[in-house]
């Protein structure tokens, strides 16, 4: 099958944000320190007891927690800023490559490139392959791409779809009750 082309024209005047359902108006990200130790891990957990919380971890090794709340500019029906444009839209916003967009690269696919996501179900899978010394120390933790691996067949909501879908926690507990019936 010959691969779909564009032409510079078509691809510099694009708008790269048509049909995104937005997941980065959804949540805000905040840089987290790598867990070290059992006690680390522990917080982990904790701060995961909360809904609408998660973690993503990076290639890097990177750690974020992801809370998922959404910014009170933006139109969720259409998925498009209220203030784009005008001096009222942050700049970090405004400043923004959409062009690249880590977000939806990273959100808006079922094979996230950059980062692995871990809620609470996924934390449980994925602590079963840490290990600790005798001090509570970690001491061996799966790789990146294992750790991808490990947790991906796991659900995880929201999970955005394109054009423009979002599948919240509902619908996988609804799903999930179908498979158990
Ligand atoms: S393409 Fe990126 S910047 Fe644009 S709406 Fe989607 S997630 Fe946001
Ligand atoms: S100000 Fe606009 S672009 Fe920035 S997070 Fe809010 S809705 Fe999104």
């Amino acid at each position: 099958m010959t691969p779909t082309t564009r032409t510079f024209a078509e691809v510099t005047e694009q708008n790269p944000c048509a049909g995104c359902p937005a997941p980065c108006c959804r949540m805000q990200l905040v840089p987290y320190p790598p867990p070290r130790t059992a006690f680390d891990i522990d917080h982990v957990r904790y701060m995961l007891l909360f809904p609408g919380t998660e973690f993503i971890i990076s290639t890097g090794g990177d750690w974020s927690v992801l809370s998922w709340r959404t910014c009170s500019l933006l139109d969720s029906e259409h998925c498009t800023c209220t203030v784009h444009g005008t001096v009222e839209q942050p700049r970090i916003c405004a400043s923004y490559n959409a062009h690249n967009c880590w977000y939806r690269r990273n959100f808006v696919t079922d094979t996230p490139q950059d980062i692995y996501r871990l809620n609470l179900e996924r934390f449980d899978a994925w602590v079963e392959a840490l290990r600790f010394d005798e001090h509570g120390a970690l001491v061996m933790a799966p790789c990146f791409e294992d750790a991808q691996a490990l947790v991906r067949p796991i659900p995880i909501a929201p999970h955005f779809t394109h054009p423009g879908g979002i599948v919240l926690e509902q619908d996988i507990r609804v799903a999930r009750q179908h498979v158990a019936a």
